[in-house]
């Protein structure tokens, strides 16, 4: 997963540009902390600054200060199996026939290894193994053929098949694509003569910017001096019908974005704790407090307490200065990692017995840690409600970590798995209840990892093709 921001100014005024952006990705940094960078367009001269490390490490005033420019694309960016190496730090910059292109991508192209070799057989160069490099080299090959660069975007959707969301600037303009199914989600937002593009509206809060909408599946929004322009990959249905077809990552809700943003008209917190609520009505148990397994189980947590009538309090703080742990390889290590990252609040837990509502399961093995770690400070029981279901089958779209897994739930009943945990009793939230909290979307929703429907399709599918 990545965080993508750009941001323009409509009078070509520089002031505040690249500190717009920084805070952008700031605001954005939970969806990545490996890598982050800034590119920026000084007139047509373009700038970037990007490094491993998370954001408020990578850039200071100084630096910030060098970055002069009235339109900049931002990048921070998680670990990814695909894409490794200093060259896969975004944003991408290149020197195309039509001039300077910096690219911002969260993506997962699932015909990348055709279309890579395509490309190579017409003679392109590739320097990384990132999906940006084709996107953009598909891009620059289309511009030749076409009049401007929204319609070069629309032919390079049509090749590509895969889920994603873009931030391309060129010299004049700033362009945001949503994949045709609308999985990863990216809104527009304003302030005075400033538009931006975030990956979640929270980042538009911090900058006290308007939030105007989320970009409708399949759209490619262009802004440049004379305002905000629309392109769609479907231009036969309506925005209605465009927008219910859409697939968001349902996993944006669970535990991706931020409980104070909004995705496709929905509260990330609220549809939290609704989960929460529908828990304590399908799985509810005897216990004397709730706590949530922090951050994303929080939400879900108060609306289980809320739901059972039962008081909510904090039992386990995260040590958010914890960076990676690489201390793994053994047991012993593994509880260590845990111990390092999280704490337990010794006098909320002793003696009780404690539920716990985490976001998800997916191999169960901090679970397992977490749970002995209650108990051994004391916890007389430990009851795990999920806001999520069995995780049956691996994410093909760069969301869950369950790729290449051995996901338990795909083998093993609830009771094996609450066995392998060590909890004293186990409930996970129905697929229908958790669509349910999604109260007020006006999308659909991907959903492939609990019941196998790939709605985009998948890399297996591809390389049949091939
Ligand atoms: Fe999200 Fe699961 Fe779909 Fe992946 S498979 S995009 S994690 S809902």
């Amino acid at each position: 997963m990545s965080g993508l921001f750009g941001v323009i100014n409509t009078k070509n005024e520089s002031e505040g540009v690249a500190q717009t952006a920084y805070y952008g990705i700031f605001s954005l940094q939970h969806r990545g902390q490996e890598s982050a960078g800034i590119a920026i367009n000084n007139s047509g001269t373009f700038m970037v600054h990007k490094n491993s490390g998370m954001v408020a490490d990578i850039f200071d005033e100084v630096t910030l200060n060098t970055l002069k420019g009235s339109c900049a694309v931002a990048h921070t960016r998680g670990g990814s199996d695909r894409e490794t190496g200093t060259d896969a730090i975004q944003p991408t910059l290149i020197k195309s026939r039509v001039g300077n292109i910096a690219m911002s991508s969260d993506s997962v192209i699932l015909n990348d290894h055709e279309l890579r070799e395509n490309l190579k057989n017409l003679g392109a160069i590739f320097q990384s193994n990132t999906d940006s490099e084709i996107i953009l080299s598909l891009f620059s090959r289309n511009r030749i053929a076409t009049d401007d660069c929204e319609h070069a975007l629309l032919e390079t959707m049509k090749e590509i098949r895969g889920v994603y969301a873009i931030i391309l600037m060129t010299e004049n303009k700033l362009i945001g694509i949503r994949d045709p199914w609308g999985m990863r989600p990216l809104s527009l937002g304003k302030k005075g003569d400033t538009y931006m593009l975030s990956s979640e509206n929270c980042a538009f809060d911090a900058l006290d910017a308007e939030y105007i909408r989320d970009l409708e599946p399949g759209e490619i929004v262009s802004i440049d001096k004379n305002g905000v322009t629309s392109l769609y990959y479907d231009d036969s249905v309506s925005s209605e019908e465009r927008i219910r077809n859409g697939k968001v990552c349902i996993f944006e809700y669970v535990y991706v974005a931020r409980p104070d943003s909004f995705i496709d008209c929905t509260s990330i917190y609220d549809s939290r704790y609704r989960t929460g609520m529908a828990l304590a009505k399908e799985h509810p148990c005897e216990c004397d407090i709730v706590i949530g397994a922090p951050d994303s189980g929080n939400a879900a947590a108060l609306g289980f307490a809320d739901g059972l009538g039962v008081p909510y309090g904090s039992g386990l703080l995260k040590n958010r200065y914890v960076g990676r742990t690489f201390i793994k390889s053994t047991q012993e290590q593994r509880e260590l990692a845990v111990k390092l990252k999280f704490a337990v609040l010794k006098t909320a837990i002793a003696g009780k017995r404690v539920a716990i509502v985490d976001d998800s399961l997916v191999r169960g093995t901090t679970t397992k840690h977490i749970i002995r770690f209650l108990k051994e400070n004391g916890a007389k029981e430990v009851h795990v409600r999920l806001a999520s279901p069995e995780v049956k089958y691996p994410c093909c779209y760069g969301v869950n970590a369950s790729k290449g897994v051995d996901l338990p739930a795909r083998t093993k009943t609830v009771e094996e798995i609450r066995d392998m945990i060590g909890a004293d009793s186990l409930g996970y939230i129905s697929l229908e209840s958790l669509r349910e909290s999604l109260k007020g979307i006006h999308c659909g929703c991907c959903s492939a990892c609990f019941d196998g429907n790939y709605i985009a399709g998948t890399e297996e599918a591809e390389s049949k093709t091939e």
